[in-house]
């Protein structure tokens, strides 16, 4: 196919470009996709032995108060009313997170009512601590112990850097709630797809207009399509100008996928572990996503540790670091992404920011509407 538009990464952000630009533009669109599989970090499947769908990329839960996001997904699947939740491990004793009414009474040993827990908080803020900072940010929500129990570990493990040098907004995703509400997210949607995330995937790539070569990395191209038709990169920002500005920092997940012998391992979709003595920061069990699925076996489950780490040369980059020193290196290789004809840059790599699946389909449906189309209309 003589490609109008080229993609560079079959992810949410490449798939939800190239299927906007094929039904509505009528654009011939060449997906390129480095894995051997299209879906970027949201592509799940069957483990084999049991038949349990598995988020091979670390779970993924869909949730957006963006209107427009929610009818656009709702037209290649259909949403389970699946609702996260997530318990925690402190010290041998369990508690819900994120942090709400029922934490802070079983956590203090007492029950209290709203007003109650907001006095007792606040009085535990009550310290000097840099509000930019993650610790500062963390303290002056939720006081010093509950930080200490619930907090300090969990973020020490998963970015290995002092949440004192961490900025405040990775705290500030998760709320903070004097209700006896146990839910993860706040979104005005939430759900999983019902038949799975890699169906959903393979309906926005099933278009006569749209191929996707997998195996294909934009690297590997016989000769650069840059100037010669328009291209959407989505692939990491440092890695385009050939890392010429330096490295951007990355996090990746060591996952360990076990299918253990029993109905249920844990009771519940994740556990996470914040004391600093357990090595991994989480455990995902994935039968509970999907407690409407019949086929699903009764007598054996699968379960994935997370471990985090910093990315190095081959790992797979998951979140960026985001330190002073990426911030510059950002600002850097961003001026030459303004300045490089015919290549617009996006996604959670192109961009160098962390983007939850709801923010990537957003922020490409309105390249769609404010880039491209009008390279194409006449
Ligand atoms: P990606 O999904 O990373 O896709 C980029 C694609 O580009 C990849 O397939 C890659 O192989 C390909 N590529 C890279 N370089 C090249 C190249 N040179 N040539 C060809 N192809 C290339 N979001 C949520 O909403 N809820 C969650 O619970 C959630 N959990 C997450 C957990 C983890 C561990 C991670 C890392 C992300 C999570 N996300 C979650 C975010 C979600 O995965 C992102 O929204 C999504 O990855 C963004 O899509 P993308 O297309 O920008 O990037
Ligand atoms: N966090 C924590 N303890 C927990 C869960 C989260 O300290 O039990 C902190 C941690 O710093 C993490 C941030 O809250 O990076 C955001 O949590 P989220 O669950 O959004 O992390 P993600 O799922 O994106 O890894």
């Amino acid at each position: 196919m003589r490609a109008d538009l080229l993609v560079a990464g079959s992810g949410f952000f490449g798939l939800t470009v190239a299927e906007r630009c094929a039904t509505l533009l009528g654009l011939n669109v060449v997906v390129l996709e480095r894995r051997d599989h299209l879906g970027g970090n949201a592509y799940s499947e069957p483990e084999p032995q049991t038949g349990i769908e598995v988020h091979r990329y670390g779970s993924h839960l869909f949730h957006t108060s963006n209107e427009r996001v929610w009818r656009y997904a709702n037209r290649f699947t259909s949403f389970t009313d699946y609702r996260h939740r997530v318990m925690a491990v402190v010290e041998g004793r369990v508690y819900p997170m994120p942090i709400n009414l029922g934490t802070i009474c079983s956590y203090f040993g007492a029950m209290m009512s709203p007003a109650q827990a907001r006095a007792l908080i606040a009085a535990q803020r009550a310290e000097d601590a840099d509000p930019a900072t993650l610790e500062g940010r963390a303290i002056s929500l939720i006081g010093r112990p509950l930080y200490e129990a619930f907090i300090r570990g969990y973020t020490a493990k998963q970015w290995q850097t002092d949440p004192r040098d961490l900025p405040a907004e990775i705290i500030t995703r998760l709320p903070v709630r004097y209700t006896f509400d146990t839910r993860y997210f706040d979104d005005t949607y939430e759900g999983l797809p019902r038949d799975g995330y890699t169906a959903w995937l393979e309906r926005m790539a099933d278009h006569p207009r749209i191929e996707i070569r997998l195996g294909s990395d934009f690297f590997d191209l016989e000769s650069s399509p840059v100037g010669r038709v328009p291209v959407v990169y989505t692939g990491p920002l440092d890695r385009y100008f050939g890392y010429g500005e330096g490295r951007l920092g990355w996090r990746t997940l060591d996952f360990e996928v076990e299918v253990q012998p029993v109905p249920d391992y844990q009771g519940a979709p994740v556990v996470n572990y914040p004391d600093p003595a357990v090595p991994y920061t989480r455990i995902h069990e994935f039968r509970h996503y999907h407690p409407e699925r019949a086929h699903y076996p009764g007598d054996s489950t699968v379960i994935m540790r997370e471990y985090s780490r910093f990315a190095e040369d081959g790992d797979e980059p998951y979140y960026p670091v985001n330190s002073a020193a990426d911030r510059q290196t950002l600002a850097r290789y961003r001026k030459r992404a303004k300045a490089e004809p015919g290549v617009l840059f996006g996604g959670r790599l192109g961009t160098y920011h962390y983007l939850d699946m709801h923010a990537a389909i957003g922020s490409a449906l309105t390249m769609v509407d404010n880039r491209i189309a009008p390279l194409f209309s006449r």
